[in-house]
């Protein structure tokens, strides 16, 4: 096996030999930019060290060879005394990793090479306080030195200087640093610093490839889902400096605004300085426009190379450089994260330029970042006019924009938001006991915490607009206030507004508007027209391509007509789960609690005849929002307690009455019931088919409505397309009995108006018994709807309403799983039993419809997934519906 490439021998393509940099630094050396040159170690000799403990044979004779070869082509060999070439050592995954691995720069010098160095660079102060940047940063990696004891001792010795800035520190400075430097490493390793170059660099890459597996690294693996076992890629290149004076520097730059997606030059330059110091921001860089005046040679060749890289990678890219004494170097470069807005702009302008076709633009937007866009949020114009007051800033965890009272714990949240009151909670950081009160509060706000926090994770699962980490801020819950930088003090009840896409937190009101983007969805900008921005245009224009590829329909969840309506504006081909729950709530409970508690048939069937009317009106507006469109209609589902009052309320009532001697009676029958239907566990008790086939007549009096609404429709010359569909069925038994009922039903009243009315009648497979039968359970129906939300539920036995505050933080922290089944489908587990459904299911009856209709069906990764099985449709809440259109479209692609 070949373990190292030279740059000149790898490509783009070999991301998972030579990790991202190492592949795109081949790239680029092979297109002519001027790279410094080096080789790469590729991540099999890395996984082979990382499994084994010992590094490949072979390995140390292969970078040998390609040192030697390197020197040769330098004319200088590494750390040779008198001119020595120095090299960086540096990290490189098949994925990025910010800041997780090491990199350490000038490996080489010593001594003696240091001293080649001053010679040769013509500048003391340069080759010193390049020598002490390695010990640094060597100790820090390789020997696991604290970072801080080093940062100390240059603090120490500028204040006795009564000097700030690095830059006045001089050449006899850095020789006392390194001296300092060099006694720490003794100290703290029981070893001299080493002073063999070879050595230095062996030790260099051990300690790169152990990064790998370093605490934070694993980490965030975890839960950015990375493979745990790729192992990095270590480059090695060979050094040039941006610290030999005022006409060098270093910089990073992007090819386009990372932020808006508009062409320009966006970046930062740092005169006189080696590439961490720009990250690092001990001292002020300018912007790169800048460099114009510095150095302009070097800036139009820099210009030019971003040109050249942009239609290579034919994808906005950043990049970091070093100027060397007038001379650029290009150093790193890839493919340039950027937010939302700038992917479907930088999408929709590339395919302009001819640079990408449509198909590729697609698969550069994400569902992700198209329901980010449709976020309500600030207005700009407002808030950056006078009347708008900023107190801070933290990090955009969740986006959107939220206003309201500020309130301090989780308790007054909910009770002001009880009464009516927007609140805002801010904390110092959330645990799970703040759930209630995040769940009240528009938005959260944290001082503490970064954007894997537990107010960071909540609230996006929750879709809550959150800042958390915003330092700046001093939240003092015990005094319930807070204080800003500025000096302001906010109390309890002061108005405040966080936007949770760029941070700011803003005291008082600002005004929110709807994003243009959901305006367009609705219907409300015509993209054509001069109130659409380029943004809605590149949406629009995106949105039709998909819409035109996508195989997989997409519907929505909706259960009132004006839901309806809306998401047939937002795109919604049908209704996919039609709840009638909330049509049994409010006054209409009443009835159901008659119906239940009846002791008669006679009194049964006259709650059910009051609520027939009823429920034939109900689902004669749903009908008519989706004239000519399918609507699935559930059967009743939840819990048969959710419908009767309350056991403890109802004990107190009867105990108060029994002590004054009042009467009682009825409360005392009605408590007697539900004691009898009280249930451990609800959600695995009396609910779904078993509802239909205990309580008689309530599943035929929904047919019969479901029917009758669509006679009504079908006379005043509409289409109804109504689908019944049976909840919670585990055996083809329950199945046949209901939907024997519902087929008699459908024909009686089709007889009663002389029209057939042959609607499909199907079942949710939502318990992993439906799942693992699905082939008897298809010869019995017409359709399946995958309910993932109880299937993810009963597959993991896991309380969907109990989970999230109790122990999914936990589970998301340790990593064990990097985001909740319940948002994106577990596809090992949950899809292994769609797939055995799909299969099974299509055997038994070839036509049969295949859809989904819990939470998953907006959820971008797993609407991939049901276009992979084979699913015919996906169906989520209205909201979400141009999400799963533009995510089955790029599933198609
Ligand atoms: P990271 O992945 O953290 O950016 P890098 O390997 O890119 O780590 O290196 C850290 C910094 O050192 C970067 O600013 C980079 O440009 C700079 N650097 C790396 N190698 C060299 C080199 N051979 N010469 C000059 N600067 C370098
Ligand atoms: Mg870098
Ligand atoms: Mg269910």
């Amino acid at each position: 096996t070949k373990y190292v490439y030279k740059f000149t021998e790898g490509n783009k393509d070999l991301k998972d030999l030579l990790g991202g940099k190492g592949a795109n630094l081949a790239e680029m050396t092979n297109i002519g930019l001027p790279v410094p040159p080096g080789f790469t170690i590729t991540t099999e000799a890395c996984r082979h060290y990382l499994e084994s403990g010992a590094v490949p044979a072979g390995l140390d004779a292969e970078i040998e060879a390609n040192l030697k070869e390197l020197e040769k082509s330098m004319g200088r060999r590494l750390g040779q005394p008198d001119d020595p070439l120095l090299v960086s050592v540096r990290s490189g995954a098949r994925f990025s990793m910010p800041g997780m691995m090491e990199t350490v720069l000038n490996i080489g010098l010593n001594d003696e090479s240091v001293v080649g160095l001053a010679t040769q660079g013509g500048d003391e102060r340069f080759a010193w306080d390049s020598y002490r940047r390695l010990i640094q940063m060597f100790g820090k990696t390789v020997q696991d030195i604290d970072g801080e004891l080093f940062e100390d001792v240059i603090d120490e010795l500028k204040a006795a200087k009564g000097i700030t800035n690095d830059l006045d520190l001089d050449a006899d400075d850095f020789r006392q640093l390194v001296a300092r430097f060099k006694e720490i490493v003794a100290e703290q390793t029981g070893k001299p610093f080493p002073t063999d170059p070879r050595e230095q660099m062996t030790l260099a890459v051990q300690a790169v490839f152990d990064s790998w597996n370093a605490p934070r690294a694993v980490l965030y693996r975890r839960q950015e889902r990375i493979p745990a076992d790729l192992g990095t890629a270590v480059n090695i290149c060979s050094m040039v400096f941006g610290n030999l004076g005022m006409d060098s520097g270093t910089g990073v730059a992007f090819t386009r605004d990372p932020a808006s997606g508009q062409p320009g030059v966006y970046g930062d330059y740092l005169q006189n300085a080696q590439g961490e110091d720009v990250v690092a921001g001990i001292r002020n860089t300018v912007p790169l426009a800048d460099l114009e005046k510095i150095d302009a040679r070097s800036y139009e060749q820099l210009m030019g190379i971003m040109d050249t890289l942009e239609n290579h990678y034919r994808d906005l890219c950043d990049i970091e450089f070093t100027i060397e004494r007038g001379k650029l170097w290009m150093l790193q470069t890839r493919v340039g994260k950027r937010t939302a807005a700038a992917a479907f702009r930088i999408a929709d302008q590339l395919v302009d330029q001819g640079m990408i076709t449509l198909d590729e633009a697609v698969q550069r937007v994400t569902g992700d970042q198209l329901a980010q866009l449709m976020f309500p949020r600030f207005d700009d114009v407002a808030a950056a006019g006078d009347g708008v007051h900023r107190l801070g800033r933290g990090m955009n965890a969740s986006p959107g924009a939220a206003v309201g009272k500020a309130v301090f714990d989780s308790y007054t949240a909910v009770k002001w938001s009880r009464s009516g009151e927007k609140v805002i909670l801010c904390r110092r950081e959330t645990n799970p006991d703040d759930l209630e009160g995040m769940i009240a509060a528009e938005g959260i706000l944290t001082s503490r915490g970064g954007k894997t926090s537990h107010a960071a994770v909540v609230a996006r699962g929750m879709g809550k607009t959150c800042v958390c980490g915003a330092e700046e801020l001093d939240i003092d819950t015990k005094n319930r206030r807070m204080t800003a930088p500025g000096g302001e003090v906010i109390e309890e009840g002061d108005v405040i507004a966080i936007d949770g896409t760029s941070g700011q937190v803003y005291l008082g009101e600002v005004p929110v508007v709807d994003s243009p983007v959901v305006r367009y969805f609705e219907g409300e900008i015509d993209p054509a027209s001069d109130q659409a921005d380029d943004l809605v245009r590149s949406v629009d224009r995106l949105m039709h391509y998909v819409d035109a590829a996508r195989r997989m329909y997409v519907r929505a969840n909706a259960d009132t007509p004006e839901d309806a309506a809306r998401a047939r504006r937002m795109g919604a081909q049908g209704i996919g789960l039609c709840r009638t729950e909330h049509m049994f709530l409010g006054d209409r409970r009443q009835l159901v609690e008659r119906l239940i508690l009846a002791d008669t048939p006679d009194e049964q069937q006259e709650s059910l005849d009051a609520l027939l009317p009823l429920q034939r009106a109900d689902f004669n507006g749903i009908l008519d929002a989706m004239d000519g469109l399918p609507v699935t209609v559930r059967l009743l589902d939840p819990p048969l307690h959710e419908f009767l009052p309350d056991i403890t309320e109802l004990s107190v009532r009867v105990a108060v009455a029994e002590a004054r001697g009042e009467s009682h009676e009825n409360d005392l029958r009605v408590l007697q019931a539900v004691h009898k239907l009280h249930e451990q566990n609800p959600m695995l008790g009396l609910r779904g088919v078993r509802l239909g086939l205990v309580v008689p007549g309530l599943f035929t009096m929904q047919v019969r409505a479901i029917a009758q609404a669509a006679v009504d429709r079908i006379k005043e010359g509409g289409r109804p397309r109504p689908e019944i569909m049976i909840p919670l069925v585990g055996t083809v038994q329950e199945l046949e009995i209901i939907r024997d009922d519902a087929q008699r039903v459908l024909r009686e009243v089709g007889e009663e108006n002389g029209l057939e009315l042959d609607f499909p009648v199907g079942t949710m497979i939502e318990l992993p018994r439906a799942a693992l039968t699905a082939g008897q359970i298809a010869e019995n129906a017409e359709f399946f709807s995958f309910g993932t939300n109880d299937l993810t539920q009963t597959v993991w036995g896991f309380s969907r309403d109990d989970v999230e505050a109790s122990f999914f933080s936990a589970y998301l922290e340790k990593g064990v799983f990097g985001v909740s089944p319940f948002e994106s489908l577990d596809v090992d587990g949950v899809g292994r039993l769609i797939r055995i459904a799909v299969e099974e299911g299509r055997a038994a009856r070839p036509g049969i419809k295949l859809g989904v209709c819990g939470e998953h069906g907006g959820d971008p990764a797993s609407v991939h997934f049901f276009h992979k099985v084979g699913l015919d449709y996906v169906s989520c809440s209205p909201f979400r519906v141009p999400v799963a259109r533009l995510e089955a479209g790029r599933a198609a692609g």
